[in-house]
């Protein structure tokens, strides 16, 4: 994908970390002694603010003070919001590797090595891996990518809960949280239609999402996301998206990770972003929320 960034390099960083990657997730790994945990936050509502009147004061920074480094961002948001999704596309869009802790953890589960059962069962549980865990598993995949001359990344998944996050702040400078939000009613419908391709990992959903306009609220359409023809005879699904399980991975995303929304809120970093439906609908606004502007889309749309 091309891209053309309106805040000529909002794919470059506020400021510049004093460590390289690999030093300071070398670092990462060592800091997990415990920490102890700590309002100004903007929200881009896409209804009602085109003017991106609120939108948090990093982005203009980030348009001021280009310092040569990709970007470094995290995706927050409850089970099924959509992180992958957009995180997936601004990778792409911006050129740096998106990251998500939950396919470290999957891909860590299918390689039967010696975490997988003690990770099985946290995971279908709907738990949380430790932060000892998740971190060595997060630290080695950047270690891996730095080796391959990868810079910056966009975060899903991590951190998610004040630790984690106190950690990774100590050690390097994220320049942007993206809270994405959407309709309660909505996540547990997407959770439970998503659909994941065994063979190239394309994440796809069979939900159909139609919330009508009530009381003043105004209605939500959501189309499936039907996977193209040649993976549709290989469509799995997660593990822990059942139901129960759905359910209690968004009351630990309540008490762990809402948090970690505040501790990005106090430093000012947080863009808090309302999904407007579904991608259609969404996409171009995230991308006016971040000033960004991609060209392959707009050519396509012209054709
Ligand atoms: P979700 O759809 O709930 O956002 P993910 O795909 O991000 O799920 O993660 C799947 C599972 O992997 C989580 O339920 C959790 O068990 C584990 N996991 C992923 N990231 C983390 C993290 N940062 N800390 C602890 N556990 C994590």
């Amino acid at each position: 994908m091309a891209v053309v960034s309106r805040c000529s390099r909002a794919a470059t960083a506020a400021t510049t970390a004093n460590a390289t990657t690999a030093t300071t997730f070398a670092y990462l790994i060592r800091s997990l002694s415990p920490f102890s945990s700590s309002s100004s936050s903007s929200t881009f509502d896409p209804q009602n603010d085109l003017n991106n009147r609120n939108k948090p004061a990093v982005l203009g920074t980030l348009k001021r003070e280009s310092k040569g480094r990709n970007v470094q961002w995290v995706f927050l948001g409850c089970p099924g919001v959509g992180k992958g999704t957009y995180a997936s596309r601004l990778s792409n869009l911006l050129g740096v590797p998106h990251i998500s802790t939950g396919d470290l953890v999957r891909d860590e589960l299918a390689s039967s090595g010696p975490l997988s059962s003690q990770l099985k069962e946290i995971v279908t549980q709907g738990k949380l891996v430790s932060d000892e865990i998740i971190i060595d598993l997060l630290s080695k995949r950047l270690e891996a990518g730095e080796a391959k001359g990868e810079s910056g990344f966009i975060l899903d998944g991590f951190p998610r809960t004040v630790r984690q996050a106190e950690i990774l702040e100590g050690v390097t400078d994220i320049d942007l949280v993206i809270n994405l939000k959407l309709r309660e009613e909505a996540l547990l419908a997407k959770c439970l239609g998503r659909r994941i391709c065994s063979e190239c990992g394309g994440n796809y959903n069979v939900a159909c999402i139609d919330i009508k306009a009530e009381n003043g609220r105004p209605g939500m359409y959501m189309a499936p996301l039907p996977p193209p023809p040649q993976c549709a005879s290989k469509l799995i699904t997660r593990p822990d998206d059942t139901e129960e399980v759905v359910k209690q991975r968004l009351r630990i995303y309540q008490a762990m990770t809402r948090p970690v929304e505040d501790f990005y809120r106090s430093r000012g970093k947080l863009l808090e972003f309302d999904l407007p439906g579904g991608i259609p609908e969404s996409w171009p606004k995230l991308l006016c929320a971040l000033n960004l502007e991609d060209r392959e889309d707009k050519q396509s749309a012209a054709a």
